[in-house]
């Protein structure tokens, strides 16, 4: 099984890491690709550009085995859709090879606002990563039909089925840490030392007085 790991890590945290961790070791990933997506074109807060945000991901996981800091969306001219992230990630796999994508709660939430989310389902497994005690409101059937309750039936299929699994949430934001680094505060220990060292090399977060 082959699991991706979306978002925009900007920057990558260890609540990230950790969740990355428990659901290759939960589901016994070969491999794990960690794929930053391109940013909208304007957010509120102070932005690292997608470059950046790829090296400080690449520097995160470098030492830790069957973790891929996946450039692919990053090489694509025009909006990174993740259906075609999936598309391309399924042609260069076997067609009888489980695919997982992990989302959190809070993104599968909009899922239904995502190009063409329906196609997702030829490609991969949805695995949504709940907080513990999360309960589930009621989904459209299109999803319904497709959750399953046990783990071990999604390696009976390539891709097309929905599971929700708890995992260990830590209660980091990449939000709160760009926060905490405009206020000239540090972030030491919600993030490894190695993603600090670029923060402040690139000097990343500052605050600025045109916002
Ligand atoms: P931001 O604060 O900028 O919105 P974020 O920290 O939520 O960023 P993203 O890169 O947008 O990070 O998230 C990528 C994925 O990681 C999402 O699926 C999100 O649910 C999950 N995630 C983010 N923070 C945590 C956390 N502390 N614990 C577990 N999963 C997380």
């Amino acid at each position: 099984m082959i699991g991706v790991y979306g978002g925009t890590f900007n920057p990558v945290h260890y609540g990230h890491l950790r969740t990355a961790l428990e659901v290759k070791e939960l589901f016994g990933l070969q491999r794990l690709h960690l794929i930053p997506c391109r940013l909208p074109a304007h957010r509120g807060q102070p932005e690292a550009d997608a470059e950046i945000r790829m090296q400080m991901l690449a520097a995160a996981v470098a030492d830790t085995p069957g973790f891929y800091a996946d450039r692919r969306e990053l090489e694509r001219d025009g909006p990174s859709y993740m259906v075609d992230t999936l598309a391309q990630l399924r042609r260069e796999l076997s067609s009888a090879t489980p695919l997982l994508l992990f989302i959190g709660a809070d993104a599968f939430a909009g899922l239904e606002r995502w190009h063409q989310w329906q196609r997702l389902f030829e490609f991969v497994h949805l695995v949504v990563m709940t907080r513990p005690g999360f309960q589930r409101g009621p989904l459209p059937p299109f999803l319904q039909q497709r959750v399953v309750d046990d783990s071990l039936l999604l390696s009976t299929a390539a891709a097309g089925r929905v599971l929700f699994q708890p995992v260990t949430a830590l209660a980091i934001s990449a939000t709160e840490i760009r926060r905490l680094i405009a206020a000239g505060r540090s972030p030491q220990f919600l993030l490894p030392d190695r993603v600090i060292a670029l923060i402040r090399q690139h000097q990343l977060y500052q605050a600025t007085t045109d916002q």
